[in-house]
């Protein structure tokens, strides 16, 4: 007899995969990747094929009901990938495999559809992999090449972008059509483009996080641009990093893979030159950044800074101002008792905007109050920096210039000649810049952040490379990160950092896991997490650090904790305590913020 292994779509706890029988009548038909239904629990449930097998451990196995569809909707080398990141995350199989690799409307695929996908002939050839380090235009000259010889070979290609407005430069530079999958797209559009892509109508195909499971049945190339950018560990189940997945589908497809940055993570970094597999294209033309130290300034505004601006102004040359922090300040205080309106989710300080108060923990917006319900006078008023404020300031001293601010959400323009920018206009395509200037280095240098310091880093070192010289006010000017941002040094950054993840055991020496707990109640939050805490800190060989509240404590009404482990190997015992953790946990596998 014929054993099925199927994953049907429940939640469960563990593997997720069960074993049925196959009536006889139906046993031609069953493959890898079919739709069936099974009974489950007194339930009639959808399940999909993973495995067939001669035996099973289990007795009186039950028979599946039918066949759903008998064209697989899903092909053995996205099972294997979802069942790999179900295995590295700790996440349910059924949540990667429906969730991730399965078309979102399966429902309406058609019979007529013939399953036309032939596996390509594997080659001996093994697959390459490369980290491109060197600036945009550079990389999509090197990303060009490779494309072009995959597409002469008859093969796929998927480009990963953090941002879909990127795409567009990718369309203009190497004149390709590309089909765009990501999930702002409506079901029905998402299911015609995962229809071409496995009909093979379409070769390329580029799109933020979800294009990785694009339905290719002759994947020749991986792009991954910008590694760095946080937007590639899914903040929300399955939480898996895409280079990761990348490497990972590389792997089973003998594709190859790219990785670009002008700036990659530490760990990718030192992981490439170990492997061997770095290609380093950076122009290191000199560049002159001056260093202010603020301490001695009484203004935000520097007086070298005034001078560099003034001086760009009469070369007609454009000006950025880098500020990370939208609106007119940093919170709305009361002048005459001291109060501050907070978010009534979060107990953060909202950050005052044009029309409303917004929260940077929870991202919603709340009514600015027009009297304090303290002392009940009217004297509130916006303390602390934000880009409107910033704005207003350069208004009195540079009133005939025009001033822009490029930040989400912000109306665009062309005609500027000062722009105050959020990180935000990283993603933009900017003119010609005659000075950058990093208006607070400072700003966020002391979160508790393992991290921190990279993308500190990173966010300022793309910048400054923007303009023909650059400018950084700080009060830490003797910070090594600040002088090594002063040199435009990525390399000796890199060792520095590097030499204190050996030291602390953290990534890529050590690897990290994050626990969070979530509850209404502060108490309950405490208790919960001091018992798990508890339970992990008998395996000698993790570390734990925490618990405590997490650094925004609160979200969304709810109290958070957190636990940080950091292993090198974890135990087998302690993964099953992570992997039977009960509701109000989230567990997120090397997380890319440890706050
Ligand atoms: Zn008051
Ligand atoms: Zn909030």
């Amino acid at each position: 007899m014929q054993i099925a292994k199927v994953v049907p779509k429940v939640k469960t706890r563990g593997e997720g995969i069960f074993d049925y029988s196959i009536p006889p009548e139906i046993l031609s038909d069953i493959k890898i990747g079919v739709l069936v239904l099974v009974p489950f629990r007194g339930h009639k449930v959808e399940g999909i094929v993973v495995d067939i097998k001669r035996l099973s451990q289990y007795p009186n196995l039950k028979p599946i009901i039918s066949i759903i569809d008998r064209i697989p909707v899903v092909d053995d080398i996205h099972v294997k990938l979802a069942q790999f990141l179900a295995d590295y995350y700790l996440e349910p199989f059924s949540k990667t495999l429906f969730e991730n690799v399965v078309p979102p409307a399966k429902r309406i695929l058609k019979q007529e559809l013939i399953d036309n996908r032939t596996r390509p002939i594997k080659t001996a050839v093994k697959s390459h992999k490369y980290l491109i380090v060197a600036d945009f235009s550079k990389r999509l000259k090197f990303y060009g090449q490779a494309i072009n010889k995959t597409l002469a070979r008859g093969q796929q290609i998927i480009i990963i972008v953090p941002d879909l407005t990127l795409t567009s430069f990718f369309t203009k530079f190497l004149k390709k059509d590309f089909v765009l999958l990501h999930s702002g797209l409506t079901l029905t559009q998402r299911w015609q483009t995962w229809d071409k892509i496995r009909q093979g109508k379409t070769q390329i195909i580029a799109g933020s996080n979800s294009a990785l499971f694009s339905p290719t049945n002759n994947l020749g190339l991986i792009i991954v641009d910008q590694e760095e950018s946080e937007t590639y560990k899914s903040d929300q189940s399955p939480r898996f990093h895409v280079l990761n997945a990348a490497q990972f589908l590389s792997k089973i497809t003998n594709a190859n893979l790219l990785i670009g940055s002008v700036c990659p993570r530490v760990e990718t970094y030192f992981l490439a030159k170990k492997e061997q597999i770095l290609i380093s294209k950076k122009s290191n033309e000199h560049k002159d950044i001056t260093i202010v130290d603020m301490n001695f300034e009484r203004s935000i505004i520097s007086q070298t800074l005034i001078n560099l601006i003034e001086k760009n102004i009469d070369q007609t040359k454009k000006i950025l101002l880098v500020f990370n922090r939208k609106g007119l300040g940093s919170s709305l205080i009361c002048k005459d008792c001291g109060w501050r309106q907070t978010c009534p989710q979060c107990d953060l300080p909202l950050t005052p905007q044009l029309d409303s108060g917004r929260c940077s923990n929870c991202e919603k917006n709340f009514p600015l109050l027009a009297q304090c319900p303290k002392c009940r006078n009217t004297n509130l008023s916006s303390s602390g920096l934000g880009t409107q404020k910033l704005k207003s300031i350069l208004k009195e001293k540079f009133f005939q210039t025009k001033i822009t601010i490029i930040e989400k959400d912000a109306p665009e323009t062309d005609d500027w000649q000062i722009a105050i920018v959020t990180s935000f206009a990283l993603k933009k395509e900017l003119p010609n810049i005659g000075l950058v200037a990093i208006i607070d280095a400072d700003q966020n240098i002391n979160l508790p952040d393992f991290f921190n310091q990279e993308k500190l880093f990173a966010t300022f070192y793309k910048f400054l490379r923007i303009g023909e010289t650059g400018l950084i006010q700080t009060h830490l000017p003797e910070n090594t990160t600040i002088k090594n941002l002063g040199n435009l040094d990525y390399e000796s950054f890199f060792n520095e950092e590097i030499a204190l993840r050996q030291k602390y055991l953290l990534p890529p020496f050590g690897r990290l896991i994050k626990l969070l707990y979530s509850c209404r109640l502060e108490t309950e939050c405490a208790d919960e997490t001091d018992r798990i805490s508890k339970k992990l800190l008998k395996f000698s060989q993790i570390s734990i650090l925490g618990p405590n509240p997490s650094f925004s404590a609160k979200k969304r009404n709810l109290f958070v904790y957190q636990i940080l482990i950091k292993y090198e190997k974890i135990p087998e015992e302690a993964k099953q305590i992570l992997l039977s953790l009960p509701s109000g946990w989230s567990i997120e596998i090397d997380p890319v913020s440890t706050i």
